[in-house]
C-alpha cells in the first residue's frame, strides 16, 4: 500500500507546479516505523520528515538513503540533538531559535539550511512569524552565520473556504518570490499537506509534506506540530 501511494504521488507531482519548478515530496514520518519508512524510501521517495526530535533521534540509525528533514516545532532546549544531522529544518519561528541553532552550529563547524516558518493563517494554535513581519524576520535571520535560508513554509488553516486558502497560498508564494529576489539560497516554498497540498502546487508551492496519503491514517494520536 506504502508503495503504491508512493509511486502514485510522485507520478502526479512529476510535472513540477505551474512555475516551471520541480516539486519535492517529503514523506512525513510521524508515529510510523523505520520498517514503513524504509518502504517510501525505496519506492521513490528521497526526502522524509519528523516532527518530533525524540521520533527524529530514535529512527535516525534505522533509516537508509533518504533527505532528513526536521518539520515540526523545535524547543531551544532539543536543538544540540539535531546539529549535524539534518538536511533542512521548515520551523524557524523565533528569534530564540536561531540565537541556539547559532550558537551550536557555530560550535560544530556546521550549517544548518532551514526555512522560515510563516503563519499564514494568524491562528493563535500556530506557530510562525507573522506574514507581515516574515520580510523583516527574513533580513534578520539571514545574518546568522551559521543559519541558511533556503525558503519559506506554511501550514493552511483547516478551512474549506478554497477562496480563502487560494488567497494565503498566493501571499505565501509573493513572500517567496520576493525573498529569492534578494538571495539565491532561496529555492524552496514548503506548503502542502495531504488535504491541502493540490490547491498548495496549484499557487506555486514546490515541497509538500505528506503523512497520512503515503501512509494512511495515524494509528495512535500524535500531538500535531507538538
Ligand atoms: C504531520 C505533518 C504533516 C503531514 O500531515 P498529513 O495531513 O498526515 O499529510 C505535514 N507537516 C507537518 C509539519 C506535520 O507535522
Amino acid at each position: 500500500m506504502i508503495t503504491e501511494n508512493v509511486k502514485k504521488a510522485l507520478a502526479e507531482i512529476a510535472g513540477g507546479n505551474p512555475f516551471g519548478e520541480k516539486i519535492t515530496l517529503v514523506a512525513a514520518t510521524k508515529t510510523r516505523t523505520p520498517d514503513e519508512i524504509n518502504e517510501a524510501i525505496k519506492a521513490g521517495v528521497c526526502d522524509i520528515g519528523e516532527n518530533k526530535v525524540q521520533e527524529f533521534t530514535q529512527k535516525f540509525d534505522a533509516v537508509h538513503g533518504a533527505n532528513r528533514h526536521f518539520i515540526g516545532h523545535l524547543q531551544t532546549n532539543k536543538v544540540k540533538y539535531l546539529i549535524g544531522k539534518t538536511y533542512l529544518i521548515h520551523s524557524l519561528d523565533r528569534t530564540e531559535l536561531a540565537d541556539e541553532l547559532q550558537k551550536r552550529a557555530e560550535k560544530a563547524n556546521w550549517t544548518a539550511d532551514c526555512l522560515i516558518e510563516v503563519n499564514i493563517g494568524s491562528e493563535l494554535s500556530k506557530s510562525g512569524f507573522e506574514p507581515e513581519n516574515a520580510e523583516n524576520a527574513y533580513e534578520k535571520l539571514r545574518a546568522y552565520p551559521n543559519l541558511r535560508i533556503r525558503g519559506v513554509m506554511a501550514m493552511l488553516p483547516l478551512s474549506d473556504d478554497t477562496a480563502l486558502l487560494n488567497a494565503l497560498c498566493k501571499k505565501m508564494r509573493a513572500l517567496f518570490e520576493k525573498l529569492r529576489e534578494k538571495d539565491e539560497n532561496i529555492k524552496y516554498l514548503s506548503m502542502g499537506m495531504s488535504g491541502d497540498w493540490r490547491l498548495c502546487v496549484e499557487n506555486g508551492s514546490n515541497m509538500i509534506r505528506l503523512g497520512t496519503s503515503l501512509f494512511g491514517p495515524r494509528r495512535y494520536p500524535a500531538a500535531e506540530n507538538a
